[in-house]
């Protein structure tokens, strides 16, 4: 007999899309003739913009001529799409990034499940809660989350997010080896001003902990005192790595194209008291396990940097920006309280009435056809709230509102 990797054992069935997938399912077949909107799932909804489908079809020209055929790609990321990304995503801010330690894949999901590959098996992990349930389901499928006690793992360390602490995570009472922080976040849409994520980075310092910080919505800041990438705070370039998507940024969800940078001062230690590069360890891993994100798509991830590809990826982030905004102000005259939204295509609203936000969800769904995320699904301190997203249309936005203010509360 074939054993299984007996952590998968210990996950439970589905995944939290899937769940409220099945209970919109039901509900549509029960109501028929109801129109159901969502603004549950974190998927964009606009369509790919006109300066990255002409790259692409470009590119598609390409790989039909011999001459200028791609066949497999540097592992790493053509120098193309690298060299772009570092002049302006980085040296445009003033951030000192070498393309060399930029690599490109086909996405932040596989990449913050596959770099824990290079940590030792017994490294301590700390999450936010409420939290993006990929750092936690992947930790736990590696063994390094404990037991389920039915609430929470028993072996990772949780950093509570809620208004109590206006949404800033305090530091941990148990020492972390690696510290993963999504800001701005999803779900709860707030952020971590310049100051409280220089206390981040100087505790990681102090701790020698490392920092996985995921930017994957740092396209979506419109506040001036938000950082916009971690390497622009002091002394993260020996502490921190950062993975960033164009998923949400231009629309990538279904394309697939993301990267990570891994600056070459991270160092980690390795047997007989060596210090490795963390850079060096992921080129390692990537080449063997990894051939490279496609041509076609690094092509059109390149576009998006051209003056029209960011004037048209910017006015569809203002589209869904501009959705927030009516979101919350709807939902602010209805009495509820809500946070993010601003920074972030999120809004994490407080359940009326002390409501538990399954029971929130399944009110809305019911009474409304309308979906929301419920705040447990993200953990234990997201209890008590649910989650907008800005991805809809702006029709869908108004129209959700209107029937949240004819439900009796
Ligand atoms: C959407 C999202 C990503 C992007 O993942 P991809 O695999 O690149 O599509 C990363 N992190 C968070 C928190 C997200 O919400």
């Amino acid at each position: 007999m074939i054993r299984s990797n007996e952590n998968f054992s210990k996950m439970s069935d589905s995944y939290l899309f899937a769940t409220i997938a099945a209970k919109v399912a039901a509900h549509k077949q029960a109501h028929p003739q109801e129109q159901v909107i969502s603004l549950g799932i974190g998927d964009v909804t606009r369509p790919i913009v006109p300066a990255v489908v002409q790259a692409m079809h470009a590119a598609v020209a390409d790989m039909g001529q011999a001459a200028s055929f791609h066949g497999y790609g540097p592992e790493q990321g053509y120098a193309f799409l690298r060299e772009a990304i570092a002049k302006h995503d980085f040296h445009a801010r003033g951030i000192a990034i070498d393309a060399d330690d930029i690599f490109i894949s086909d996405g932040s999901k596989c990449d913050v499940g596959n770099i824990q590959e290079l940590f030792a098996h017994d490294c301590k992990i700390a999450v936010t809660d409420p939290v993006y349930p990929v750092y936690v389901d992947s930790n736990a499928m590696a063994g390094r989350a404990g037991n389920w006690t039915g609430t929470h793992w028993d072996n990772l360390i949780y950093l509570p997010c809620t208004e109590e602490n206006d949404f800033v995570p305090d530091f941990p009472k148990e020492q972390p080896d690696i510290i993963y922080l999504c800001y701005p976040n999803n779900p709860t849409g707030t952020v971590l001003h310049r100051e409280a994520l220089q206390a981040w980075v100087d505790y990681a310092r102090n701790h020698k902990a490392l920092i996985i910080y995921d930017a994957a919505y740092e396209a979506f800041i419109s506040e001036p005192d938000v950082p916009h990438s971690i390497f622009e705070i002091d002394g993260a370039a020996e502490v921190a790595i950062e993975c960033r998507s164009f998923s949400k940024t231009a629309g990538f969800t279904g394309v697939r194209c993301a990267y990570m940078v891994i600056p070459r001062t991270v160092q980690v230690s390795a047997p007989q008291g060596k210090m490795v590069r963390l850079r060096d360890l992921w080129h390692r891993r990537q080449s063997t396990k990894f051939n490279g994100c496609s041509y076609i798509v690094q092509r059109g991830a390149e576009a998006v940097f051209t003056p029209q590809g960011q004037q048209q990826v910017r006015a569809v982030i203002q589209e869904y920006m501009d959705n927030a905004a009516s979101i919350c102000t709807g939902l602010r005259a209805l009495g509820l309280r809500c946070f993010g939204g601003v920074n972030a295509p999120y809004i994490w609203t407080k359940t009326p009435q002390g409501m538990a936000s399954w029971e929130f969800f399944e009110s809305l769904l019911k009474q409304a056809s309308l979906v929301c995320t419920p705040g447990a699904g993200f953990g234990f301190s997201g209890e008590g709230y649910v989650r907008f997203t800005a991805f809809g249309t702006a029709e869908q936005s108004a129209q959700a509102l209107q029937r949240i203010a004819h439900l009796s509360l």
